[in-house]
């Protein structure tokens, strides 16, 4: 973490979890023991139908929503799909762009993906890009070329204005919902690389603004040695954003220097 420049970010993914009434129990049982301090920015990216409902019901413990997916046009034949503007109307102020399972379950492409930050973009919706290497990839050595063909790709024609409003979720496939998680110096690496990609295409004021999240099963136990490294500036968490008593642990690991 690196709080003199940028934020630091802690945010869950629900994916298709928590109806109405189970987030209003979640809600219940996080507000008495959501921490004071406001070191780091939280959010709880939720499914379509919940943005309206949690924007109100999170607003007094400063928990941001988010969305967990967009289209990147703004009207038309879509059928099942939510604009931007319709996320942002609802009251998000984040949305996850190109998770691995969206990739992977949807065959969204690199392309499709920097579509979709300019539309969030244009619409003051926070986009939380996420790029991450499967396990043949890594094996094979080609990790970072990867993710920096992701990186640019999703951070093409945007201008260097909009470029330090975007946060990065580097998340290994083979890290998420697998309780296997990337170690300390694993995550460390591979966002300092993501943070020299950004550094080639906008120079250093803008990289040193990005927020660079690591996720891939971040828990409670292994929070506080990732969020350690100098180029982890946050978390993106799937299974354990569901338990409120471990998210909470995983924001007091985030409100530490
Ligand atoms: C995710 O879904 O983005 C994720 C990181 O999931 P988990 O924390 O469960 O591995």
């Amino acid at each position: 973490m690196n709080r003199r420049y940028r934020k630091t970010i802690i945010a869950g993914n629900w994916k298709m979890n928590n109806t109405l009434s189970q987030m209003k129990a979640f809600a219940d049982e996080i507000r008495p023991i959501m921490p004071k301090s406001k070191a780091c920015t939280v959010v709880l990216c939720v499914p379509a139908t919940n943005i309206q409902a949690a924007a109100r019901m999170f607003k007094d413990c400063h928990i941001a929503i988010g969305a967990e997916n967009c289209h990147y046009e703004d009207h038309g034949a879509f059928t099942g799909e939510v604009t931007t503007e319709m996320i942002k109307e609802a009251g998000a102020k984040y949305v996850i762009i190109g998770h691995s399972e969206r990739r992977m379950y949807y065959n969204e492409t690199d392309f499709a993906i920097n579509k979709k930050v300019i539309a969030a973009l244009k619409t003051e919706l926070i986009p939380i890009v996420c790029v991450g290497e499967s396990l043949e990839q890594r094996e094979l050595g080609v990790t970072m070329e990867h993710i920096a063909y992701q990186v640019k790709c999703a951070f093409a024609n945007v201008p260097a204005d909009d470029a330090r409003k975007v946060v990065i979720a580097y998340e290994p496939i083979w890290a998420i919902g697998t309780g296997r998680t990337a170690t300390a110096e694993q995550a460390g690496e591979v966002c300092e690389g993501i943070r020299a990609v950004i550094r080639k295409i906008y120079g250093a004021h803008v990289a040193r603004s990005v927020t660079i999240q690591y996720g891939g099963s971040m828990n409670a136990r292994n929070a506080a040695e990732l969020l350690m490294q100098p180029d982890v500036d946050g978390g993106l968490i799937g299974g354990a954003s569901l338990k409120p008593a471990d998210f909470v642990e995983i924001i007091n690991a985030a409100n530490q220097e």
